[in-house]
């Protein structure tokens, strides 16, 4: 019998176990691959180490107040052993043809480089500006009210209510339309891949939300990012806890209408665990599958009707030699081919990637070592991996590693180009597509950041820490948005709904 149960060993339920832990709480974390983390896990090949899904995380600065808010929750979580390394000033670098620009922090210094680069585009800067804090304030309200019992988020939506509404419906293309400077629209627009909705379906909100995080600068956790499963996974196991990993929960056990534990399969054995409380961090239409059909049916059927958001492709590279001296640096660099910066990449063996985004990790943790990394990264549709998107695990035929090795080398020749100085540096290089990350993180159809990021998911009930089966919390990106920080917010929310003395610490 455990206190709780985390479903899902991602940061969301990693900082909801120890976040419980340190209420000495005994959790059960149930992680259905061999690697806990989730998006935050790292791989090895040949000496090089991967990071998968973290390549800057805000809000972790030495600072004061909210721009160092997330760090100083994490200081706490990890008993002090989760440190940050900067990604340097510009941290991110938008290349589009004819013009690089470097986006630094803080925000005004951003905001100062644009104006001397465009000075005719004033008015457009200073009503983007106006509009993301505007933006940024009616998400912050979005998000805690999901957190909030009904009373109190009631009242918050009395009180915002109105502005949340307008700037969820309210998308990028919309406001990018109002600026009339096509390369200052693309670089405003630019960054639409930290969440994953091409600009015609992003609402304002998440943009506002998901770039503002980065105001204050950027950071790598240093040692990478599998230090978030090392450090917060002791704290649970130091509180008493455990974690299972290949362990599969198949079904969340509802008896009486209140959780009462989960089934499991783990190499192919069935287990049975109690625990009166779940969390489930796996993603809603996961934890959906995992429930009888009798249980919250109406609640269900709306988790399971969300669509996957866009898919992506990942190249993984390995140098060797001092790939800073080449040109690579700490910042990450978006790269559109052309101006139009609002498409994902369609069909991938038949043309180059509208935009890549590029990261070269290695120069941002101080402990890498001298096995020098980069990560490309290509938003994609998951339409030309379809027929083969849910076969069983190492089940690759023939026509897929066919199609895989053409992406690769067109996407190889595409960096290349970018990076000419690099390209006879490069040692090894690997690509992941839809398959891997539905296979490591169970992702539907391979997606990024979970269910697709649009109004209609702003303004569901649906997506709230607290559900309608007695003692089920959902945390994760599909609760709280895109990104490390707002993932682990979502788990921290539903440790304290659990736990009500962590709210002091979530709000101090
Ligand atoms: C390529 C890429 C780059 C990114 N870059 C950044 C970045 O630079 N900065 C940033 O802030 N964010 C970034 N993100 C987003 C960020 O990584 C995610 O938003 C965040 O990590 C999601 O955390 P999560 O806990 O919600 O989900 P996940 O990390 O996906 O965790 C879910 C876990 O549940 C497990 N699971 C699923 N089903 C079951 C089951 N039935 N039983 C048991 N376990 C199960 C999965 O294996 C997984 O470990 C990136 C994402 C990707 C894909």
């Amino acid at each position: 019998m455990w206190d709780t149960i985390v479903l899902g060993s991602g940061i969301a339920g990693l900082t909801a176990a120890a976040a419980l832990a340190h209420r000495g709480q005994r959790v059960l974390v149930l992680e259905q691959h061999l690697t806990p983390g989730g998006q935050t896990q790292t791989f090895q090949r040949q000496g090089w180490t991967f990071a998968t899904g973290v390549h800057y995380i805000g809000g972790v600065g030495p600072f004061p107040g909210p721009d160092g808010q997330f760090g100083r929750l994490l200081a706490w979580l990890s008993n002090d052993q989760l440190a940050f390394a900067p990604c340097g000033n510009p941290y991110d670098i938008v290349r589009l043809p004819g013009l690089e620009f470097g986006i630094e922090h803080p925000e005004a210094a951003y905001r100062q480089r644009l104006l001397e680069r465009f000075p005719h585009q004033r008015i457009a800067i200073d009503r983007w500006f106006g509009q993301m804090a505007q933006a940024r304030r009616a998400a912050m309200s979005l998000f805690a009210m999901r957190g909030m019992p009904a009373p109190l988020a009631w009242g918050l939506k009395l009180w915002r209510g109105a502005e949340v509404e307008a700037m969820s419906r309210r998308t990028l293309a919309e406001a990018l339309a109002e600026v009339p400077d096509p390369q200052l629209r693309a670089i405003l627009g630019a960054r639409w891949g930290d969440y994953g909705a091409p600009p015609e379906h992003a609402p304002l909100l998440e943009h506002a939300l998901v770039t503002g995080s980065y105001n204050a600068g950027a950071w790598f956790p240093v040692g990478g990012p599998s230090r978030f499963a090392q450090t917060l996974l002791s704290v649970v196991q130091g509180a008493g806890g455990a974690v299972e990993l290949g362990a599969s929960a198949e079904r969340i056990v509802v008896e009486g209408g209140r959780v009462a534990g989960v089934d499991f399969s783990q190499h192919g054995q069935p287990h049975s665990v109690r625990a009166p409380r779940v969390i489930s961090a796996i993603g809603a239409p996961n934890t959906a599958a995992c429930l009888a059909e009798s249980a919250a049916r109406e609640w269900q059927a709306e988790l399971l009707g969300f669509k996957p958001g866009l898919a992506y492709l990942s190249l993984y590279l390995g140098f060797e030699g001092d790939i800073e001296a080449a040109g690579a640096s700490a910042a990450n660099v978006w790269i559109y081919e052309s101006l139009d910066i609002g498409s994902a990449w369609r069909q991938p063996a038949d043309e180059d990637a509208p935009g890549l985004f590029v990261s070269f990790p290695s120069l941002k943790d101080p402990r890498s070592g001298d096995k020098p990394t980069a990560e490309v990264l290509a938003l994609c549709e998951a339409a030309p991996f379809e027929g083969w998107l849910g076969r069983p695990a190492g089940e690759r035929p023939e026509d897929y590693l066919a199609f895989k090795a053409w992406v690769e080398a067109r996407l190889l020749a595409q960096f290349e180009r970018h990076f000419p100085a690099l390209a006879p540096m490069i040692r090894f290089h690997e690509l992941a597509t839809p398959l891997t990350q539905q296979h490591y993180v169970r992702a539907p159809q391979g997606a990024m950041y979970g269910i697709v990021m649009d109004a209609g998911r702003l303004a569901s009930g649906a997506l709230n820490v607290r559900t309608p089966v007695n003692g089920l919390l959902l945390a994760g990106q599909d609760v709280s948005g895109a990104g490390v920080q707002a993932a682990a917010m979502s788990g921290l929310m539903a440790a304290a709904v659990l736990e009500p003395a962590l709210l002091r610490q979530l709000m101090g």
